[in-house]
């Protein structure tokens, strides 16, 4: 099979020279000189066809039409004036609202396409035999060869790079036939595939299944022909834009924040539908650092490496938060607007963040597992009945591990079920409060998920042993804080040092 004879036998069934190098099996930038192509691949050049040349530099002059009419194979897709319309509908998107410099399309081909893929599939075994085979495409699948022509000419024009993980550009096509095809489609199935049609009540035919199932291999020309021409029949009307739809990217911010008020929870505070708040550290932190990224506030998750209680501080490196951010407008953050952020959920005088930071999504396994593996770092402010006792304080000196058996707070049995957990503390270390010889300040280092109020007083021998039942006496917790978390996530960075 010479290309030459390829070459003539597609343009007699009103193939496009784009596909003409399909069906050549050009690579990349193969198609971005038509005539080039052709001629070293042996191919005279068509005269009697003014060439659509694919040429990206060229201006927007009116898009020369070539003679032959609509391209039976991609029905226009990769024609000049398609690439025109999608990107002036792309343009007359949204698209200007997003500040992302990468991009990628994602479009929705009508399944006429691929049927017209398998007719020509089908009329080259008949034409050529069998140089085609019957299970290997002759052509390079319209999926892949949007990637190599479509894509690199809308992100050159639109002065974008390429990435799988930038700006969603859906997009949705549609021809008038389709739905008529469909239908002779599932007519085609039920008499192709009778066993699995058999049992399938009602038949849905999806991209993927055409895509395996529909190949001279595996369906006769005979049955196919019942139902679509062979070649494809040529057609008037090309493609047809439906919509366009921008995705944003998933934008991950992170950060450790710190807790100063003891007033304050950590989410909404809502109970038998009434807010008992007025702020959260969730909605503190979302307001000042979200609109840099979205409109939608709302539709901003907020996750942290575990929580406090609203009346217990969190000091010391603070503990690592993260907001996920849908569709996202922008996926960078540079040191000044974070700074300003930080700066903006400081003055709130309640929250304290740093360290603020767009990370890679994947980095959110951080915070997500491992939880019950780290070690929290507290410090109490308990108060005993009496002046505390020298032998008060060398009981609460404990630098040896030891396990605790721990039933479910009361205090939280409305939410959590009802459990004895074992929980391991690490270590206890007591002094007395100076000018309060009643006052004990106790740092205590737990496992993750320990409650520690019920571990210092023991909740009526709930929590056993408890700080209380080791010396004898009743302890009554009167401040928390928690001063460290076990977790060096996210890299620290220091936004008040700006890049020169
Ligand atoms: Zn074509």
């Amino acid at each position: 099979m010479k290309n030459q004879d390829l070459v003539e036998y597609l343009r007699s069934c009103g193939v496009c020279e784009i596909c003409q190098l399909r069906y050549l099996k050009a690579r990349g930038a193969e198609y971005r000189n038509i005539n080039e192509t052709l001629q070293k691949l042996d191919v005279k050049l068509n005269e009697c066809v003014e060439t659509e040349q694919l040429v990206v530099s060229a201006e927007n002059q009116p898009a020369k039409r070539a003679r032959m009419g609509v391209c039976s194979t991609c029905l226009g897709l990769f024609s000049n004036d398609f690439q025109n319309e999608l990107l002036s509908s792309i343009l007359a998107s949204d698209f200007a609202k997003y500040d992302c410099q990468k991009i990628v399309l994602a479009i929705c081909l009508p399944m006429s396409l691929q049927l017209r893929q398998l007719a020509m599939w089908f009329a080259l075994r008949r034409r050529f035999g069998a140089p085609i085979d019957e299970s290997n495409p002759p052509d390079v699948p319209i999926k892949e060869a949007v990637k190599l022509i479509l894509h690199p000419i809308i992100c050159e024009k639109l002065d974008k790079g390429y990435d799988a993980n930038g700006l969603m550009i859906n997009i949705d096509l549609t021809h008038n036939l389709e739905d008529e095809e469909v239908e002779k489609l599932v007519k085609l199935n039920k008499e192709a595939f009778p066993a699995k049609a058999s049992h399938q009540k009602r038949i849905e035919i999806s991209r993927g299944l055409l895509e395996k199932q529909y190949q001279p291999s595996k369906v006769k020309a005979e049955t196919f022909e019942k139902y679509f021409q062979i070649p494809c029949s040529n057609v008037e009307e090309s493609i047809k834009l439906t919509s366009i739809d921008l995705q944003g990217p998933l934008v991950c911010v992170a950060g450790r924040y710190r807790k100063l008020s003891r007033e304050l929870s950590h989410t909404p505070w809502i109970l038998n539908g009434k807010r008992l708040m007025e702020e959260s550290i969730e909605e503190i932190i979302i307001r000042h650092v979200g609109p840099h990224f979205t409109e939608k506030l709302g539709k901003i998750t907020f996750m942290s490496s575990g929580r406090e209680d609203v009346d217990v501080r969190c000091l010391g490196k603070g503990r690592p938060f993260v907001l996920e951010i849908p569709n996202a407008i922008r996926s960078c953050l540079s040191k000044e607007e974070a700074l300003a952020m930080e700066r903006a959920v400081d003055a709130s005088g309640m929250v304290s963040i740093h360290n603020l930071q767009v990370v890679p999504r994947e980095e959110l396994t951080h915070i997500k597992t491992g939880e019950e593996q780290k070690k929290k770092f507290y410090r109490a402010l308990c108060a005993l009945q009496e002046p505390v006792s020298v032998k008060i304080v060398e009981q609460l000196q404990i630098s040896k591990s030891f396990d605790i058996q721990q039933k479910t707070p009361i205090r939280v049995l409305h939410r959590r079920p009802l459990h004895t957990r074992p929980r391991t503390i690490y270590s206890v270390n007591a002094r007395v409060q100076r000018g309060n010889p009643k006052a004990l300040i106790i740092d205590i280092v737990t496992q993750a998920g320990t409650y520690i109020k019920e571990l210092v007083h023991g909740e009526f021998g709930r929590t056993t042993p408890s700080l209380s039942s080791i010396i004898g006496k009743p302890i009554d917790i009167q401040a928390l804080d928690v001063v460290g978390i076990d977790l060096d996530w996210p890299n620290e960075v220091d936004n008040s040092l700006q890049e020169e």
